[in-house]
């Protein structure tokens, strides 16, 4: 069982109400057990809502609101719906600040990235679940 981001099947679920469909991704887990997720949605967020970056252990939207608790929330929703579906991957959204797995947004909302996760690749990580990017699949 997979969980992939569901931004990237096609889902109109990201911040801007929009979709960022990947065909690499959507091959990958035709033939597979799937299950689609969007964690800020889940934490209560609504579609579409502020870009959000991670400040150390908190996450401001770009109107300087602390949407932490929302972002947790989301991560915490998931790790139990991949619990109860027995998922031992996930194919996440890269850069996002609960998707994006090894590389994120530095938190000035200019562009820069940094090294990190988001708040829910990295509890599904911590939680041995194997986490890639979109832009990871195929770069073996
Ligand atoms: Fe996509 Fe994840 Fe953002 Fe939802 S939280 S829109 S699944 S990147």
């Amino acid at each position: 069982m997979i969980l992939v981001s569901a931004c990237l099947i096609g889902m109109v679920c990201r911040y801007d109400g929009m979709s960022k469909a990947d065909e690499k991704v959507i091959r990958y887990i035709q033939d597979k057990w799937w299950l689609p997720v969007c964690p800020e949605q889940m934490g209560g967020l609504p579609t579409p809502r502020d870009r959000a970056e991670i400040v150390g252990d908190h996450i401001f939207s770009l109107s300087g609101e602390d949407v932490t608790e929302a972002f947790e929330k989301g991560a915490r929703e998931t790790l139990k719906l991949a619990k109860m579906a027995c998922a031992t991957e996930a194919v996440l959204k890269s850069l996002s600040p609960s998707c994006g797995c090894g590389m994120i947004y530095d938190g000035t909302f200019s562009g820069r990235l940094r090294p990190g996760s988001g708040k829910t690749a990295q509890l599904l990580m911590e939680n041995g679940i194997r986490v890639v990017s979109e832009e990871m699949m195929g770069k073996g």
